[in-house]
């Protein structure tokens, strides 16, 4: 059987990495040649994860096609935020936890989807159906995915299987789940040492609304004023990055990881519609939004019925 490789979607989050590695040690008990890789750098609250559970980070690809023919993809299926190539190769599994979006296969494939707070919960289930047992250094970053996809089981995406799955994880790990979740999510918020392009970089998806092309970023911070002191620079990089890559609409959610609140930052055209989506109306380019912390469940299904309504 010749290599694959396993990667999830560009901009790396936590969740993303912890699946990669944790869907090529699965497939690898099977005797599949599978390595896990990476779209991009891990962010700092990723390294933080890696560090602390001792685990390298993963090497960096571009293209798949010149390595490898087959691919497997987690926490992503849309081909706009995955790997450049991918109507090069063939994909042979998924396991993913979005919208199914511009998907398309030739061949039959392995497609493991739930609507749960992370794709972690779902490979840690994965596990148990194969009775593989879940190394320590992975369960730790699967638990840290968990963490930061849900920010501490507190997102409206959490369900009964991420806890059940954070409860299982912590004993093989050995941390307390709310102390370690707390310093890693802290880690992953120091804004000062951020330039402004990885701000509205470092967590951003680009989504196609009724023909529109929207960005959508998120920033998580323990203070919104870390943020938003910095108002007038990240405009102008929005502006910059709008102007370079096509963006019609660039939405920058910036959430205080602490109490769950997100305040929007918006520029471009149809910020009408981002209005009519919340039922509020920007300020200075800013919508304050309590409570609302999940980019795909909260922001992205209101927004979308906007546009098509
Ligand atoms: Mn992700
Ligand atoms: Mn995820």
């Amino acid at each position: 059987m010749s290599k694959q490789l396993v990667f999830g979607h560009q901009n790396p989050d936590t969740d993303t990495i912890a699946a990669a590695i944790s869907l090529a040690y699965l497939r690898q008990q099977d005797g599949v040649d599978v390595e896990a890789v990476a779209l991009g750098e891990p962010n700092a609250e990723t390294k933080f994860a890696l560090d602390y559970f001792d685990t390298k980070p993963l090497r960096v690809i571009t293209a798949a096609k010149p390595e490898v023919d087959q691919v497997m993809l987690v926490d992503h299926n849309e081909p706009q935020q995955s790997v450049s190539d991918l109507n090069q190769v063939q994909v042979t599994n998924v396991v993913d936890h979005h919208r199914i979006h511009d998907f398309n296969t030739e061949k039959p494939l392995y497609y493991r989807a739930e609507p749960v707070g992370c794709s972690s919960t779902i490979l840690t289930k994965m596990y148990h159906e194969k009775n593989v047992a879940i190394p320590k250094n992975i369960a730790g970053l699967m638990l840290s995915a968990i963490i930061s996809d849900t920010l501490l089981l507190k997102s409206p995406t959490t369900t009964d299987d991420d806890k059940a799955a954070v409860e299982e994880l912590v004993k093989i790990a050995g941390v307390d789940y709310n102390d370690y979740g707390i310093k890693m999510l802290k880690a992953g918020t120091n804004i000062a040492a951020r330039s402004d392009k990885d701000l509205i970089d470092g967590d951003a998806k680009s989504f196609t609304m009724n023909g529109v092309n929207v960005r959508i970023d998120q920033i998580n911070t323990v203070d919104l004023d870390d943020v938003f002191a910095r108002q007038a620079d990240i405009e102008a990089a929005m502006k910059d990055e709008m102007h370079t890559e096509g963006y019609d609409l660039f939405v920058v959610m910036v959430t205080n990881v602490l109490n769950s609140d997100t305040e929007l930052l918006v520029i471009g055209s149809h910020t009408d519609v981002v209005e009519k989506a919340f039922g509020k109306k920007l300020e200075n380019n800013r919508m304050a939004l309590p409570g609302v912390v999940s980019r795909k469940k909260q922001v992205v299904p209101p927004l979308t019925d906007a546009f098509n309504a």
